[in-house]
């Protein structure tokens, strides 16, 4: 091939983007307000979700949910958390920063929790389950859902992967009813920002708090204190708090890739179909399939193969820039200790292949790298 296709890369419409920008610098107000709400109110017209409030990461939401969680319901350190193995250690740092244990329970040949090996993890210190959409999928959401509420659980989505991911027969966002749900708007995840995420409480109340907590624990913002009418200087600090908010600037960019997500997934699909396509044929390449009944966002598309490390390479002689998501996490030396059932994380862990799937890949793109695979 005659060009470098890289695994993910972020696609910006950069004159509308910088139009949005424009007015927040105009107006001389880049920070919290403005356009954070602005996108807000987007972002729940979008998905459906009734609470949503704009943070500087995914990872900062992931956080805050664990945290907000912990206080209201009071759980204690020590108290566990049922998790996945095979993601992005943010997942699983949001756990560890409010000293709850992360018990990693296995996934299935979907990558999603597989909800048996949940169930034998229930302890009398469980608290909470995180669900993570890997690539976008949703398999064994809805059991995972229904084990949360006959046990009494708090369900919390790390929807990174999820913006744009549906029931295909409701059409309904994915998520609406997590006691959390946490979406990131990373320059390479499906609604791309330069850093920034999205936290949707259930509960209205939590997502208050999630707003003071988010801004230092200060009871008002800058921007209720200016729009208040002449600039209020006086405010109380009745806890205390992190920074992080998001900002205007990156919200003004979250504005416009929010217009064209419904188009740039179904540019995702489109790779998705072509790769199945081609690889389904293959008996020394596993695809890993979505739930059927979802409509998936396809951040990923994704392979499990034998010989991993020659797949790579073969590849990236060719400019076709493949990555792994993920290394369970399990073999990191801070989760090693961690209890654990990850036969299938671990058989993962050692065979994924994460193809390339972004908007500068096109259709003729992915029949020849499907092609340059199978030719391996
Ligand atoms: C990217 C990612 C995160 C963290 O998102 P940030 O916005 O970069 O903090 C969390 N979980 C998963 C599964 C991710 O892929």
């Amino acid at each position: 091939m005659n060009k470098n296709i890289q695994v993910l890369k972020p696609y910006f419409r950069v004159d509308e983007t910088l139009e949005e920008i424009r007015e927040c610098l105009e107006k001389g107000w880049t920070g919290i307000g403005f356009k954070t709400e602005q996108f807000e109110s987007a972002w729940k017209m979008y998905s459906g979700f009734e609470c949503a409030h704009f943070l500087n990461s995914a990872t900062a939401g992931l956080h805050l949910a664990i945290k907000l969680f912990k206080e209201e319901f009071g759980w204690v350190d020590g108290d566990e958390v049922i998790t996945t193995s095979l993601t992005f250690v943010s997942t699983n740092h949001a756990i560890l920063y409010e000293n709850l244990k992360p018990v990693f329970a296995d996934v299935d040949n979907s990558l999603c929790l597989n909800p048996a090996s949940v169930e034998a993890l229930i302890s009398n210190k469980t608290r909470a389950i995180m669900y993570v959409g890997i690539g976008g999928n949703a398999a064994n959401y809805k059991k995972i859902k229904q084990i949360c509420v006959e046990k009494n659980l708090i369900l919390i989505l790390d929807a990174a992967h999820m913006a744009g991911t549906r029931w295909a027969d409701t059409a309904e966002h994915i998520g609406l009813d997590a006691d959390c749900a946490v979406f990131s708007y990373q320059a390479v995840k499906n609604l791309p920002s330069s850093d920034s995420g999205m936290i949707c409480f259930k509960s209205n109340l939590l997502d208050q708090r999630a707003r003071r907590q988010s801004w230092l624990g200060i009871d008002k913002s800058t921007y209720e204190r200016f729009t208040e009418g002449s600039y209020k200087w006086r405010y109380d600090v009745p806890e205390l708090g992190y920074k992080y908010n998001g900002n205007s600037i990156v919200a003004a960019m979250c504005i416009v890739s929010l217009k064209y997500l419904e188009q740039d997934n179904e540019h995702r699909r489109m790779l998705a179909a072509t790769y199945d396509e081609f690889l389904s044929k293959s008996s020394a390449i596993e695809v890993v399939k979505h739930d059927p009944s979802i409509i998936s966002s396809r951040h990923l598309f994704q392979i499990a193969v034998q010989n991993r490390d020659f797949v790579l390479e073969s590849l990236y002689k060719n400019g076709i820039y493949c990555g792994v998501h993920y290394v369970a996490n399990h073999n990191y030396s801070i989760y090693s200790n961690c209890k654990r059932d990850v036969k299938t994380s671990e058989y993962y862990s050692s065979s994924l292949v994460s193809l390339p799937m972004h908007l500068g890949v096109t259709k003729d793109d992915a029949a020849n790298i499907a092609t340059a695979l199978l030719a391996l």
